[in-house]
């Protein structure tokens, strides 16, 4: 079965969303398989995103995502990364389709709410950057 990786970034955690993220996650089938909150580091953040390295938001992009906690999750259900590109919207909080994530806790291109994985692929490596297998149920 599919699985994704999911950050509800420091803006969300702040509007205390996490229960309706996971909500929208739940009423679309995917299933939270693994789930911690944590303030990441700026190495760590940094390695996340090394694939925007040379863009020049990338050092804004890092002292937003360690300004305070953040929730990393595991979803897991059929077609799970595409599910939730979808279930999030798109990047811009402004021309994500209402009733998307990102529409609803969203606040501009940089602080929009919430991270997934773009491919099977990069949720392979997210997932690995902050999960022993054990931790995935
Ligand atoms: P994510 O990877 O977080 O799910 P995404 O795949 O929709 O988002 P990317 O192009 O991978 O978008 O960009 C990664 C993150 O970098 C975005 O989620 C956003 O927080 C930030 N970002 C992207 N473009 C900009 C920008 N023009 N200005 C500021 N921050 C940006
Ligand atoms: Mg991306």
């Amino acid at each position: 079965i599919e699985q994704t990786f999911s950050i509800i970034k420091p803006n969300a955690m702040k509007k205390n969303a996490i229960g309706d993220i996971v909500s929208m996650f739940e009423a679309n089938g995917l299933k939270i398989a693994a789930a911690k909150i944590t303030v990441l580091t700026a190495d760590k953040a940094g390695e996340f995103y090394a694939e925007h390295k040379a863009r020049p938001f990338f050092g804004e992009l890092v002292s937003f995502m360690t300004s305070g906690p953040v929730m990393l999750m595991c979803l897991q259900g059929e077609g799970a990364v595409l599910k939730n590109r979808e279930i999030m919207g798109a990047t811009d909080p402004k021309k994500a389709n209402a009733g998307t994530i990102r529409s609803k806790f969203g606040d501009n291109v940089g602080e929009n709410a919430v991270h997934g994985s773009d491919s099977v692929e990069s949720a392979a490596r997210e997932l690995a950057l902050f999960f022993e297998k054990h931790e995935i149920c």
